[in-house]
């Protein structure tokens, strides 16, 4: 090993899918509501109560597993997680155990900026389970106590986690970004961290090269991020402390099987302190829900789900890059806004025929408008018909770019069309063949010049350009001069 360590992390992230019932039960998931006004029998795990599969949320994660390149077997079944915590009523959680949902997939993840090569990060496993409900503590002003929402409890979760494949924190975020987009795209979850609806656990551990070979550090759970960030800097300090652990101990830092430790993220700090020895699987005693039958799901499900998915956005990118001709870093930016302003993309380059114009006038003349405001394109209010329009009369050379962009900004304000923002401007079409006559004209009447610009002085021709701008104000000086050079080239 060149380098002192190699760093391996792997992410378990829990996503709530959008369904508008919870997991087991007909209880609403809407975020927000008062405290546990969204809860029956079921949910808060009253005796006697039986859950009921909700089938929407099997149809989400299903979606899920199969973009992620899942093998999805024939029939999966339910397990209760036993532990105990206030915020859990029934004292399980109902989750998958040993028979997933889904298993061994891949996620290819790339650097638009090529900071690393693309790879493959190992999917081990997708699987369904209920989520808790959340605990709030010393939240009420001069109280200190701990009060219990149950509105959470029962809602859908797909639990994803990944092979201990990512190489770096930067490829743990990188992962992340990919892996929201694709659930954005396939419209599984809202992904909003903040509302708790993506929330990333992290394994991270060394393979420290010593002349043995390489030797594992334990490995640790980190866990309290609450953006992707967040997750790059708690791993970065992870792998520096761990390292540093390893100089001063060596090999007495602990067998990489010994038990895994849980650490937390803390924001204001940036650090991980200790939080808890993590419990092995037999700990939870894992046992078949015997409330809940087997989920079967035939190969013609698996097969019209597959069929169902749409454009994915890696197969996306690929479609820009190689159709449209623009650069992998741009092909990322624009299908990072998502599918809607893809769609008003391709309109305006399928339209105006010159994908790179479009990309480069749509990531200056939307990208920004709406950035500024915050909002999405279907805010914006020139139709992709009049974007193309004034692209085409950029691209003809009937208005210069900064022309054009006056044009945008009128069409932009007043929800004018090309002509009609033109009008206001007081622009008139330039003709090419009226600009043509004007070139001859104006060479005509000045023969030093064209002697100039013969004798290999071609910036002579800049003196004619203020004279066209004269007869004619809209006229292009770009145009001007090139049509000047090649009349009196054919002199
Ligand atoms: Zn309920
Ligand atoms: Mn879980």
């Amino acid at each position: 090993m060149t380098e002192p360590y190699v760093i391996l992390i792997g992410l378990e992230v829990h996503v709530q899918l959008l369904t508008r019932s919870k997991l087991f039960c007909g209880c609403s998931t809407r975020f927000g509501a008062p405290p546990n006004t969204q809860t029956c029998p079921v949910c808060i795990g009253m005796p006697g109560s039986l859950p009921v599969i909700n089938r929407q949320a099997v149809q989400l994660a299903l979606r899920t597993a199969v973009a992620l390149n899942c093998t999805i077997p024939r029939s999966t079944k339910w397990d209760r997680k036993q532990y105990f915590y206030p915020d859990l009523p029934k004292g399980y959680q109902i989750s998958q155990y040993d028979l997933p949902l889904s298993h061994c997939g891949w996620l290819e993840i790339s650097d638009p900026k090529g900071a690393f090569a693309s790879k493959r990060v190992g999917i081990t496993r997708a699987h369904l389970e209920e989520d808790a409900g959340k605990s709030m503590h010393d939240e009420a002003v001069g109280r200190a106590d701990s009060r219990i929402d149950l509105n959470r409890a029962g809602t859908p979760l797909l639990e994803i986690v990944s092979e201990p494949d990512l190489r770096s924190p930067a490829e743990a975020k990188c992962y992340l970004t990919e892996l929201k987009l694709l659930l954005g795209y396939l419209g599984v979850s809202d992904c909003n961290m903040q509302e708790g609806s993506l929330r990333v656990d992290a394994n991270i551990n060394l393979h420290v090269g010593t002349a043995d070979g390489p030797v594992p550090t334990p490995i640790v759970e980190v866990k309290n991020m609450n953006s992707f960030r967040a997750v790059e800097r708690a791993l970065s300090y992870e792998a520096e402390r761990q390292w540093r652990l390893w100089q001063e101990l060596g090999v007495r830092l602990g067998e990489p099987g010994g038990h895994k430790t849980t650490r937390g993220w803390d924001e204001g700090r940036q650090a991980t302190y200790e939080q808890r020895a993590k419990e092995e699987s037999s700990d939870y005693r894992y046992f078949p829900d015997p409330d809940l039958l087997p989920v079967v799901l035939p190969e013609e499900t698996v097969e019209s789900v597959r069929a169902s998915l749409g454009e994915l956005p890696a197969a996306l990118r690929a479609r820009l890059e190689t159709g449209y001709g623009i650069t992998p870093y741009d092909a990322d930016v624009l299908v990072n806004q998502g599918r809607a302003l893809v769609d008003y993309y391709l309109a305006v380059a399928d339209a105006c025929g010159d994908g790179k114009t479009a990309c480069n006038w749509i990531q200056q003349g939307v990208l920004r408008w709406l950035n500024d405001r915050q909002t999405t394109i279907d805010a914006y209010p020139v139709p992709a018909t009049e974007f193309a329009a004034l692209l085409k009369a950029v691209l003809a050379g009937e208005l210069t770019t900064s022309r054009g962009r006056e044009v945008l900004a009128e069409m932009i304000d007043h929800g004018e069309t090309v002509e009609q923002a033109m009008k206001r401007l007081g622009i008139e079409r330039v003709d090419e063949a009226e600009l043509e006559t004007l070139c001859r004209r104006l060479l005509e009447a000045n023969p030093k010049i064209v002697a100039q610009v013969q004798a290999g002085k071609e910036k002579a021709v800049g003196s004619l350009i203020g004279q066209a701008k004269k007869h004619n104000p809209n006229a292009d000086p770009g145009r001007v001069k090139d049509i000047c050079l090649k009349l009196i080239a054919g002199m």
